[in-house]
């Protein structure tokens, strides 16, 4: 689904990512980790195609097309979708229509808002005087309506009460088909009929990976990949001995 080569970018003429490498196939979810700044949100942005992440090496495939150098609108029309850590407000356009515009008319809008306990945010101006949990299930609410085939997720969960979490981590279970609870009562053949997008989630907490049936898990420090391995096992190790430990351990 997603392929990543020697991918090195640069903000502003300054080196952040370097040699990049990264696979995710069809119905996989990764987890990434890494301290603050070490470029975690440039990966996601560059992979979805925002101007200012300059791809000075490396190659973006989606679905076994090049996409480095194509337009951000193309790689969503293609199927990528991306929530962002920190959301802009936006005036003059509200939820329903924002909602209208990633759905393409398809879907039922109120039933997604209802699960996502925004009904009463339909009428209201995108993220506009939202609460941090608000923002991110306004987030997720567009990638809902999306639908897309590989989904991005900047720090789902940052700001949002225990509560929230719950619900923002079933919500995103359900949209990965990776749903802790209910994915071990389907069967390797009903997972594999399904549709099932990946996801490459960057997560500050862990929490996610309570929700989650997260396949591997990648460990971003100053700009490089130094840890790629079994998202529980890493995340644990982190907790104990810091990121530092990343770098001079290897699993
Ligand atoms: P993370 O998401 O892991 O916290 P970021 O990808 O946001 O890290 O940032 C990585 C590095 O890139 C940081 O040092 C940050 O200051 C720098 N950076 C990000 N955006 C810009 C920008 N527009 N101009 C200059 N430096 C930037
Ligand atoms: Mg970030």
């Amino acid at each position: 689904m997603l392929k990543i080569e020697g991918l090195k970018v640069k903000i502003a003429g300054k080196d952040i990512l370097n040699n990049i490498n990264m696979e995710i196939k069809a119905g996989e979810s990764h987890a990434l980790f890494g301290p603050n700044g070490s470029g975690k949100t440039t990966l996601l942005m560059t992979i979805m195609g925002f101007s200012g992440y300059n791809v000075v090496e490396g190659k973006i495939f989606f679905k076994k097309r090049e996409i480095t150098r194509i337009p951000m609108n193309e790689r969503a029309n293609l199927g990528i979708g991306l929530s962002f850590q920190r959301p802009p407000n936006i005036r003059g356009i509200n939820m329903r229509q924002m909602i209208e515009i990633c759905n393409k008319g398809k879907g039922n809008i109120e039933v997604m808002a209802r699960e996502l306990n925004l009904y009463e945010f339909l009428d209201r101006e995108i993220n506009f005087g939202f609460s941090g949990g608000e923002i991110k299930r306004s987030e997720l609410f567009q990638i809902m309506a999306q639908n897309p085939d590989l989904i991005l997720l900047d720090e789902p969960e940052s700001g949002v009460d225990l509560e929230n979490i719950y619900l923002i981590g079933g919500v995103i279970g359900k949209l990965l088909k990776r749903n802790l609870e209910s994915h071990e009562l389907k069967s390797h053949k009903e997972i594999k009929r399904e549709r099932i997008p990946a996801g490459l989630i960057i997560t500050h907490t862990g929490y996610i990976l309570d929700y989650v049936d997260v396949d591997q898990g990648h460990v971003l420090f100053n700009g490089e990949l130094c840890c790629t391995g079994n998202p529980r096992e890493i995340f644990k190790c982190i907790k104990e001995f810091g990121y530092k430990e990343c770098l001079r351990c290897s699993f």
